[in-house]
């Protein structure tokens, strides 16, 4: 399948007025960028320098001074005509991830979306960004709480989510009266550019200045100046947990605040009790979907011991029905892994398993052909192995998917909380008791726990993120707005008399 690049109309020269950032271009390190589909190429672009992001920085923060006095619901009517630009340009720039990030074309309209739905979500929330009201302690005082922008938020993104990512930040930071700067994956820069594009059209519509919406091209070393820069009140990162420990040094070291998203490990509980008629294909799509490069992709499964044999037969079945290749053609269910790199991090990570005394049931295959010249593009895996293995307890970002035996639902909840990460998780079961079980506070440790549906596909209305080394924060839904505002607790005396709290007395 031939893929037309002029399709997506990329902007020639990414830092020009293409983009509608007028007033900077980078500078730094040129990148060829090219395709995990069929390695073509999508264009060449610079990184930005240091000189470049303090450009970015300054604009940024004189667009803050503006767009924090602009009323919230106004806001929100931006992001809403954001969203409707996002209902325009769905097909192309869901295309776009597909060919520039190699996940499924459903996949990547489905990015799309999820960015759609944050933008009516945050057209909502613009007029229901609530304080509190507080009852005094003291006679004629008014007590309340009430929250205001926090200025600059950066947004460090990773690849496998190229746009939605953004999006759950960035719609959220806006209404809230926050200006953002966004440095996507350096391997996925040119989604970025499309989103700014689409964005910037918005701005100038409504004549507001562009350093509303900001994108900075560059590695980690340019991710590193954000996080050290105090005039970027909150560092929203999502990526690896590795990453997450930098930044999160970095920006504690100046006392800022920061969002960590990072990595998962995550696991679905079979139980005796389980519709294994509804399990497998939330299974498969969990472990398979988006080549297993997602950060709620299912990486284990623990299997009550009479189940396991049919369930390892259905999952054997099934998995022997994928089909593998080009993510743009429909008919696939499985793309490429993102670059040779993560295909070494595969290999490696099934030859530990085997060391460590894991079976191969299934893949364990890089696969060739035409078809699959870039040599991305694996089989997708199953190994039985044991919770002690130490491979086990790793997050590797791709499509292998690790078989356990439990006996009783205290060993099951046991091994799956028994990993660093604590993104998501998830239960099979029809027994009532089992899943409040799972659902306890003695149940999963992790920030998404889920019954009868499968680890991966988050609606946007909840709050996204999960525990221990996975970060601790929440973006999108529910209240994940409150950390993108600061927090301001007013009392106001309307008396004639000025009584202290505590009842203490000081006459002068
Ligand atoms: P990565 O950690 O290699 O890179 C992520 C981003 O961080 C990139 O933009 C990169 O340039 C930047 N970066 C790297 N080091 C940095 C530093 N020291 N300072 C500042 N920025 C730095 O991750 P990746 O390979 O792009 O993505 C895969 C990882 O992301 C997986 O671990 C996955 O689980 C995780 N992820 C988590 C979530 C979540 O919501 N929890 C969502 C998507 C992906």
């Amino acid at each position: 399948m031939n893929v037309d690049i002029n399709l997506f109309n990329l902007p020639q020269n990414p830092f020009g007025a293409s983009t509608g950032q007028t007033n900077w271009k980078g500078s730094g390190e040129e990148i060829t960028i090219t395709s995990p589909v069929d390695g073509k190429e999508l264009g060449k672009l610079n990184m930005a320098s240091e000189a470049d992001y303090k450009k970015v920085i300054k604009t940024a923060a004189i667009a803050a001074k503006e767009w924090k006095n602009i009323p919230a619901p106004k806001r929100g009517e931006i992001v809403r005509q954001f969203g409707d630009v996002l209902r325009k340009n769905k097909e192309v720039l869901g295309k776009l991830v597909s060919y520039e990030m190699g996940k499924s074309l459903q996949e990547g309209y489905g990015e799309v979306q999820e960015m759609i739905d944050i933008c009516d979500f945050a057209t909502g929330l613009s007029r229901q960004l609530y304080g509190l009201q507080i009852q005094s302690e003291r006679p004629d005082h008014r007590m309340m709480e009430q929250w205001h922008p926090l200025g600059v938020v950066g947004i460090i993104s990773a690849f496998n989510f190229p746009v939605a990512v953004w999006s759950w930040n960035a719609a959220i930071a806006w209404v809230c009266g926050n200006v953002c700067i966004w440095k996507p994956s350096e391997k996925t820069p040119f989604t970025a550019l499309k989103c700014q594009e689409l964005f910037t059209q918005v701005l100038k519509v409504n004549n507001l200045p562009e350093g509303i919406s900001n994108v900075i091209i560059g590695d980690y070393e340019v991710g590193q100046l954000m996080t050290a820069d105090t005039r970027i009140s909150l560092i929203s990162a999502t990526g690896s947990t590795r990453m997450g420990k930098a930044v999160a040094q970095s920006v504690a070291k100046r006392l800022g605040k920061s969002i960590l998203e990072l990595g998962g490990n995550n696991a679905v509980i079979i139980t005796e009790n389980a519709d294994l008629s509804h399990a497998i294909p939330a299974i498969v799509f969990g472990a398979v979907g988006t080549a297993g490069q997602r950060c709620t992709s299912t990486r284990r499964l623990i299997i009550h011991q009479n189940k396991y044999e049919q369930l390892k037969e259905l999952l054997l079945k099934a998995y022997k029905q994928l089909r593998i290749g080009n993510p743009l053609d429909e008919n696939n269910h499985v793309g490429p892994l993102i670059d040779k790199e993560a295909v070494e991090a595969y290999k490696n990570s099934i030859e530990k398993a085997i060391v460590q005394g894991g079976k191969v049931l299934h893949g364990n295959e890089v696969i060739k052909g035409e078809e699959y010249s870039t040599g991305c593009y694996v089989m997708p895996t199953i190994i039985e192995a044991a919770p002690e293995m130490e491979i086990v307890k790793h997050e590797t970002f791709a499509p292998i998917v690790y078989l356990m035996k439990y006996d009783t639902l205290e060993e099951a909840i046991g091994i799956q909380n028994s990993v660093p990460q604590g993104l998501s998780s998830a239960i099979f079961t029809l027994n009532v008791r089992e899943a409040e079980q799972f659902l306890s506070s003695a149940g999963s440790d992790c920030g998404i726990a889920n019954v009868n549906i499968g680890t991966s596909g988050a609606e946007i209305g909840g709050a996204f993120g999960g525990e221990k080394e996975t970060g601790g924060g929440r973006e999108s839904g529910s209240d994940a707005w409150k950390a993108y505002m600061r927090r301001q607790t007013c009392t106001v005396n309307y008396g004639t008399k000025l009584p202290l709290a505590q009842g203490i007395k000081f006459d002068i």
